[in-house]
């Protein structure tokens, strides 16, 4: 479909021709018509889509249309936006876009002088692009007017929620007219972006393009503080479960694997470990097993990890946790493959916390915090398991022994390595 389809202004018309854009991106095609009809919408597109097209060219196709109507008395779109950077991007590109209209944009953003800032305000502006915190600011002091305002685009909502823009963003909305266009454009859909566009999108269209970080909406996430020592125990427990019938349990060093597998061995459960130190034979016997059934857990390291493919994994368990969130994803997409539901548990003691908020960070939603009822989470550390060397390993040195070793290895030979990660990519999705 042509830009002139979507029914724009000849004036933006003429600015997308001389961006020279030939035809509307995947995102542009899905969204524009949808919010040129009125609606709100939610929009889950990464950066690199032509998303910000997507919303500006409507965006200015309305205010094309109340221009005629006389100078801006107040903003009537306001676009909140999670950096200084990506706000002056959005205002060069509605300048760009709105070159052929008399239209007046003013970015609001923290870390420099606000006096230029009032001043545009106070000459009156059409649009707004802000970053919630300095918006906040000025608008506590009464300077500015938003009573005419129809129209307000939340980018990068999920950057936005975890930079911790929630309580600005409320106010925020709470000082715009309840009658407004809203839309909502986010790389991801977590709970927290869906619970934000309940509150405050009204029946909003939803668009959705490419992949999403996020891989596994299929997939059940939660976290269980615990301390290192009680992690064995903890598994334990939750293997009683029937629910957990098909379980990937993921360590970090192959010695943690025989450890485990040992442990678990020895408490009845049927087990079979897959790591880089096994022959061929053994690894595809362990696979073979776990296909089948024959054994209830399989315990691997990451390095094997990503070449798995199973149907029917029920639950995948972090008993370490991965020390990058690629890793986490990864690991999680070993289960809900293929639209079955599946759960990924991860085990996180105190050391690991900080590893934890990378990743939420990573992949911008909260996990759920679990307790298992009745477990003792005060117990003391048992004596070491047979043939268990030291409980006290350094695991944070040999990670970053081995994470040197690997992109050593990388540098060397990526040009060798590329087929097979972009196999996993497929595989992936
Ligand atoms: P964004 O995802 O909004 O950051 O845009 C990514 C890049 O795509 C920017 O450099 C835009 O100028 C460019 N772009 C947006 N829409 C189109 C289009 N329809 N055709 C070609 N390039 C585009």
């Amino acid at each position: 479909m042509p830009f002139s389809n979507f029914g724009l202004e000849a004036e933006i018309l003429r600015a997308i021709q001389k961006a020279g854009y030939l035809r509307p991106t995947p995102v542009q095609a899905a969204a524009i018509p949808k919010i040129m009809q009125g609606n709100d919408l939610i929009a889950i597109a990464q950066t690199g889509t032509g998303k910000t097209a997507a919303f500006v060219l409507p965006m200015l196709n309305r205010l094309a249309q109340s221009n005629r109507q006389g100078p801006p008395r107040g903003a009537k779109t306001l676009i909140l936006a999670p950096t200084r950077e990506l706000a002056v991007q959005i205002m060069e590109n509605i300048r760009d876009y709105g070159q052929y209209m008399p239209i007046r944009v003013a970015a609001i953003y923290g870390g420099v002088d606000e006096e230029a800032q009032i001043k545009s305000l106070r000459k009156g502006v059409h649009c707004i692009v802000a970053t919630p915190g300095r918006l906040i600011d000025l608008l506590g002091r009464q300077k500015l007017d938003f009573s005419q305002l129809e129209m307000l685009v939340l980018d990068e909502a999920d950057r936005m929620l975890h930079m911790g823009f929630l309580p600005d963003i409320e106010k925020i909305v709470g000082a715009l007219p309840k009658r407004r266009q809203t839309l909502m454009f986010s790389a991801t859909l977590s709970k927290e972006v869906e619970s934000l566009a309940r509150r405050f999108l009204y029946q909003p269209k939803m668009v959705q393009i490419g992949k999403r970080s996020d891989p596994a909406d299929t997939v059940e996430q939660c976290v269980y503080e615990v301390p290192a020592h009680s992690k064995n125990a903890l598994l334990l427990e939750l293997l009683h479960s029937p629910k957990l019938k098909r379980v990937l349990v993921f360590v970090r060093m192959k010695d943690g694997a025989d450890h485990l597998t040992n442990f678990l061995k020895l408490a009845r459960v049927k087990v079979a470990k897959l790591h880089s130190s096994r022959s061929q034979e053994q690894r595809l016997q362990a696979l073979q097993d776990f296909k089948d059934g024959k054994v209830q857990v399989l315990v691997a390291t990451d390095i094997v990890a990503r070449g798995i493919d199973i149907d029917g994994v029920t639950h995948v368990v972090n008993y370490d946790f991965p020390v990058n969130p690629e890793d986490y994803v990864h690991r999680i997409g070993r289960t809900g493959r293929a639209e079955a539901v599946g759960e990924a548990i991860s085990f996180v003691p105190k050391q690991d916390l900080n590893l934890l908020q990378i990743l939420e960070l990573f992949i911008a939603r909260r996990l759920d915090r679990k307790r298992l009822r009745g477990f003792d989470y005060h117990a003391p550390v048992p004596p070491p398991m047979p043939g268990e060397k030291t409980p006290t390993r350094d695991w944070r040195k040999r990670t970053r022994e081995m994470e040197a070793k690997k992109s050593a290895a990388n540098s060397a030979n990526s040009s060798a390595r590329a087929p097979e990660r972009s196999a996993d990519k497929r595989r992936e999705k």
